[in-house]
């Protein structure tokens, strides 16, 4: 069961980047470079995932098939955020005890027993925090770091560009009802 308990997803093989974020933000976000087309329709189809994609053809198939799908037509993290923002509701609060790995999807495991991960963290980092996360499935551990100053920063600027996202989606829905 997610922690988010809403919306997962299902990433194309061009947007790793993105499923990272998604899946630092908590949400369910399966991602492999390998996914065909076709494995991806089938994902969202028998998992009810969301299928987030850059690919236009590929959402179009995917709406047609009756599957919810986003496409992303932007490029940089921060405004693609705003766009899953705006188009499949994602939350966007950056929580490191909502996270789950990056990596793996799994959620992490919070650990204040220093002893159990200082064979994984630098010495330095082990001293400086009292918590820590851990991946249960590929054993990775992280901490609230200074990468998470940056990840709030990245978050609260897709915040700041979600309107300005949406004010252009519904300019172009308003040309294109346009009598002509
Ligand atoms: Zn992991």
């Amino acid at each position: 069961m997610s922690r988010r308990g809403e919306a997962r997803f299902v990433v194309d093989s061009m947007l790793g980047r993105l499923a990272k974020w998604l899946r630092l933000l908590g949400y369910d976000t399966l991602y492999s470079k390998n996914y065909e087309d076709w494995q991806l329709l089938k994902i969202a189809e028998k998992t009810g995932r969301i299928l987030v994609t850059r690919d236009r053809g590929l959402y179009w198939r995917a709406r047609k098939r009756g599957l919810n799908a986003v496409l992303i037509e932007t490029d940089d993290v921060a405004t693609r955020l705003a766009e899953l923002y705006v188009k499949a509701g994602i939350s966007l609060d950056a929580n490191p005890e909502r996270s789950r790995c990056p990596h793996c999807n799994s959620e992490l495991v919070v650990v204040r027993e220093k002893s159990l991960v200082k064979d994984r963290v630098p010495p330095e980092s082990l001293r400086a925090f009292d918590k820590f996360y851990l991946c249960p499935r590929c054993g990775k551990v992280y901490w609230e770091g200074s990468h998470w100053r940056n990840i709030r920063m990245v978050v609260d600027d897709a915040k700041e560009r979600a309107e300005m996202v949406r004010s252009a989606l519904e300019r172009r829905s308003r040309g294109r009802s346009k009598p002509s």
